[in-house]
C-alpha cells in the first residue's frame, strides 16, 4: 500500500492571544498557501527563533489558530540554536516537560513551548479503515532509492479531518533523500 510523504519544515503554531501579543491586536493571520491536511495553511507571517547569540529568522506560522502555542523544529535546529536541554520528541499537542524557546514578532516576543516533531501518519476515518490502521498505533514505512530507508515508530493518528500522508521532519527526510512528493509503502 503506497502512502504519500510530505516533510514538514520547522514551523510556529499560535494561540490567538499569543497572536496579539507578537503581532498586535489589529492584525490578521492571512493564508498563503493549503496545506494537505484540510483546513491548514502556511500563513503570511513569520517568526524568528531566538536563543541567546543564536537565532533562526523566517519560521512559518500555520494556522488556523490552535488552543496551545508550539513550535516544531528539527534535532539539527536544536543543535543549531543551543538548547538546552534538548526539546523532546513528542507528538503535536503533547506540550509537558518540554523546553520552551523565545520567539520573536512584529511587535513582542514571547516564550512558547517547542518540540521535535515524531513521525504520524495522518489517515481520515475511510482511510484508516481501508489500511486496517487504527489510532495511536505504531507502523512502519518504508522508503525505496538511494537512500533507502524504512521508518518505524510512526504514530497513526486518525480524524475526519485529516487526509492519508506520512508526516517526516526534515532531518528524517534528509536522511532518506526525499525531495519533493514521493511514496513509502505500509510495513505490516
Ligand atoms: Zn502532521
Amino acid at each position: 500500500m503506497k502512502i504519500p510523504i510530505e516533510i514538514s519544515a520547522r514551523h510556529i503554531h499560535l494561540s490567538e492571544k499569543d497572536f496579539e501579543k507578537l503581532f498586535g491586536k489589529n492584525e490578521k493571520l492571512i493564508p498563503l498557501r493549503k496545506l494537505s491536511q484540510p483546513g491548514e495553511f502556511a500563513s503570511d507571517k513569520t517568526v524568528e527563533i531566538v536563543n541567546r547569540n543564536k537565532k533562526i529568522a523566517n519560521v512559518r506560522v500555520l494556522g488556523p489558530f490552535r488552543k496551545n502555542s508550539q513550535a516544531e523544529i528539527s534535532l539539527t535546529d536544536a543543535y543549531f540554536l543551543k538548547l538546552s536541554p534538548m526539546p523532546k520528541i513528542k507528538v503535536s499537542g503533547d506540550l509537558a516537560n518540554t523546553t520552551k524557546i523565545i520567539i520573536k514578532g512584529e511587535k513582542s516576543s514571547i516564550q512558547i513551548p517547542c518540540i521535535i516533531a515524531k513521525r504520524h501518519l495522518h489517515a481520515s476515518i475511510k482511510e484508516a479503515r481501508q489500511l486496517k490502521l487504527k489510532n495511536n498505533q505504531k507502523i512502519s514505512v518504508e522508503v525505496e532509492g538511494i537512500r533507502g530507508i524504512t521508518f518505524h515508530e510512526i504514530v497513526v493518528r486518525i480524524s475526519d479531518n485529516y487526509r492519508l500522508a506520512l508526516h517526516l521532519d526534515t532531518d528524517e527526510g534528509n536522511s532518506a533523500g526525499i525531495f519533493g512528493k514521493t511514496e513509502g509503502t505500509l510495513e505490516l
